[in-house]
Parts: structure tokens; sequence; C-alpha cells
């Protein structure tokens, strides 16, 4: 089966492939086989890239996808405040099928604005059916997921079991460990979490930071617990040491730009990290504080960055939401590049909002937004094309989406107009 792109705009995000003002991209069984100025593929079915931008799909790799149905609720939000309404008071009340809802709507959601590999950083497993429904929402939504089994929120109890039977229900690419970190439990729950990721062959996240006094990349290695396989997530305040055995490590670490400023994390060390050497990711992180679109997300690091010392520039920022995001998840995609799974989304660089579309990173990284993700593949495979989501019912998730929000909300008590006050 085969797919000819012609006539895009190709942002490649491979150095060797470059950048072609005018360009066609030829796959073939799902992997992009070739990407040059003209390919001749008569057998091909074609998709017309004209007045498109062709580039990878986004990767986000921290996401706790089951917030959905409470969008925007903490836009004012601290993180004591998100802490407390949404594992205080939401999470409880949280039925399998919302949690379900949640995830398979907010898959959906990141997909329509271009995110083709989504990690759900899952931290509401408070019975082995809530991280099933969750499995079977990423299941049933169109893109490359990955499951993160998050441990309960700051729990003591072990999670060996459960992982366990997680696990085998989930192919080798798409399931990851959610570790409690240093600050979070013991360190002998720690160092029981990472021998089990080990032994299952799980990539594994957990948020740090050195704020107060926290110290945890340096309580990971004097336990010899630093792993080139580990994502450090937000990372705010880490001393310069820190970041650097993050980077001997090997590690990687997500960066979640709009929450860290608004809650209360710090600057976001994007620059800080890449002087050590680090290849920066960034996420989302949580949508009942911020935007769950990368343009976003993109935008504010970049701001911040240049403002503190101007020296970030907009390819970097288009490479943290790609390819290094790719690599992070220890997956061989995120540019386009022959042999690599063709996952990529296609802009409308025709769009007055955009338009001319003068200079192609630039443009994406300060102007462009979700609206103009106008075709998606996965894989090869088409799941949104001319704007729409192929194969998914929107009206019928949504009104799903409104009773599961309603539930949880009348069973807690909790306001979701933006009133609600500690
Ligand atoms: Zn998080």
């Amino acid at each position: 089966m085969k797919t000819l792109l012609t006539g895009g705009t190709v942002v490649s995000m491979d150095p060797t492939v470059g950048d072609l003002a005018r360009g066609d991209v030829l796959i073939e069984d799902g992997v992009i086989v070739e990407v040059a100025a003209r390919i001749d593929a008569p057998d091909a079915e074609v998709i017309d890239a004209t007045d498109r931008i062709v580039m990878p799909g986004f990767v986000d790799n921290h996401r706790h996808t089951w917030q959905t149905a409470f969008r925007g609720v903490g836009a004012d939000w601290t993180f004591a405040d998100y802490a407390t309404v949404v594992h205080g008071m939401l999470k409880p009340h949280y039925r399998p099928e919302d949690v379900y809802i949640s995830n398979l709507f907010g898959r959906v959601e990141a997909l329509y604005s271009g995110v083709t590999t989504m990690l759900d950083w899952f931290h509401a497993a408070q019975s082995p059916e809530h991280a099933d429904a969750a499995i079977a929402a990423l299941r049933d939504a169109p893109g490359r997921s990955i499951f993160c089994y998050g441990a309960g929120y700051r729990t003591d109890q072990s999670i060996d079991a459960e992982v366990r039977r997680v696990r085998v229900q989930l192919p080798d690419d798409a399931m990851a460990l959610g570790l409690r970190g240093p600050d979070e439990t013991t360190m002998d729950n720690v160092a029981a979490d990472l021998k089990l990721a080990d032994e299952l062959g799980l990539r594994t996240s957990v948020h740090v930071d050195g704020l107060d006094g926290h110290r945890p990349i340096t309580a990971l290695h004097e336990h010899d617990l630093l792993r080139e396989t580990t994502t450090y997530v937000h990372a705010n305040g880490l001393p310069d040491q820190e970041i650097q055995l993050i980077a001997d490590s090997g590690g990687t670490v997500s960066i979640s730009p709009d929450v860290e400023l608004k809650m209360g994390f710090g600057q976001p060390e994007t620059g800080r990290m890449l002087a050590a050497g680090l290849r920066p990711t960034l996420s989302a992180d949580d949508v009942p504080a911020v935007a769950g679109d990368l343009f976003a997300t993109m935008r504010t690091a970049y701001a911040v960055q240049r403002g503190l010392d101007g020296g970030l520039t907009s390819r970097d920022l288009l490479a943290f939401t790609t390819v290094n995001g790719a690599g992070a998840c220890g997956l061989a995609t995120g540019s386009l590049t022959p042999g690599k799974a063709a996952d990529l989304i296609l802009l409308r660089s025709d769009d007055p909002t955009v338009f001319p579309f003068n200079n192609p990173i630039g443009t994406i990284v300060t102007a462009a937004h979700p609206g103009l993700v106008d075709t998606v593949l996965v894989s090869g495979r088409i799941v949104k094309r001319d704007g729409q989501l192929l194969g998914v019912d929107l009206p019928a998730l949504k009104a799903r989406l409104l009773e599961s929000r309603d539930h949880v909300a009348a069973s807690a008590g909790f306001p979701v107009d933006g009133t609600w006050q500690r």
C-alpha cells in the first residue's frame, strides 16, 4: 500500500533530508520510503499537499489524560489547588467509565491537534478496573499511545502485582512505568519500582524538582538508580550538578512550561538543560490548567527562554516536540526520515492567520495553532483529513464526556465554572 504526498512544503527535522520548499513524501506499508523534490509513484494513492506544511507529528510525553473532563477549571490555580481539587476532591469519585471517556476524548483531542504520539501519565489507578479503562480508551482511540502506569499519588503501597498484570496486556513500546519520586515515597519503594521496570523492560518517567531543598537526583544517584531510559518531568530548580548527573546518565527531561510557570514551579529549565547537553522535550501535563496542544507549549517555552537569555531558536523548539520527544519515548519517529514510521501531519499554510508562510519553522513555532491541522497520518494510516477526524463520533464522545463530568462534579460538590475557592 503506497501513499504519495505531493507538492507540500516539507519540514523534515532530519538534517540529512533537509527542508524542501516544494517536495513529495512517499509512504509504503506505513513507513516513509522517500522524501524528494519530485517522486514518481504511479501506483500510489495521492494526497495533494499543495498549500500545506508536511512535518512530523508532535510527541507529548507527559499528559494526565484522565483529567480531560475538567478542562479549564484550574486556569487560576496554584499547584496546591490542583492537588487539593484534582487528586483530593475529584479523583475519589472517578468510576472506571469516567477514566475511559476522559482518556478517550483526551487522546482524540491531542490527535486532532497533531499529537501523533502521546504518553498517558496515568495516576488514577484506584483499582485494576480504572487502569483497564484507561488502557481500553487508548486502544480505542486512533494514534500512537503509551500507557504510563503511575503508582497512586504519593502512596506507599507495592505496585508489583498490578504492574505485572498490566504489562502482559500491552506491546513493548506501548507501556512505561510512572515512578514515585524520592520526594513522594521511601527510597525502598523507588528502588523496588525501578527494579520492576528493569525486569519488565519498561522505560520510566518521574516527577522531580529541586524546590524547597529537594535533591532527588542526588538521592537516586547515591542508590545507583539513574537510568538512560528515565524521563525526568519538570525538574525545576535542580542544581547544576543534578542536571549534569541526568545528562551523564543518558536520561531525558520533559518540560511543561505553562504549568510550571503558572503553578509556582519557577522558570522552565530549557536553557540549563540544553547547556548541560540534554535534548529537552515538551509536554502539556494537564488540561484543567493549560491548553492540550503543543503549539501553545512551544510558544511559551520559546518566549520564556528568549526573555531570559535569547538562547533558543525556533528549530530547537520544533525538535523538542518532535524528534526529541520520540527519542525520550524510545521510538524511532519524530522526523521525516526514510525508514521511519510515517507519523506526520499537514498544516494549512494558506490560512489567513499564517499567510504568507514565509519562514516555515519560524511560523510554525510563533504563529501556528491546532486549527491549521488539516491531515494526520499515524503509521501511514490517515486518521484526520480535511480537518475532520476519521472514524470518530465526536458528538457522541462529547455527550458522554459531559455526562461523566457532571457525575464526578456532583459527587464531589465541585463547581466547574472556575468559581471554586480554597
Ligand atoms: Zn505531571
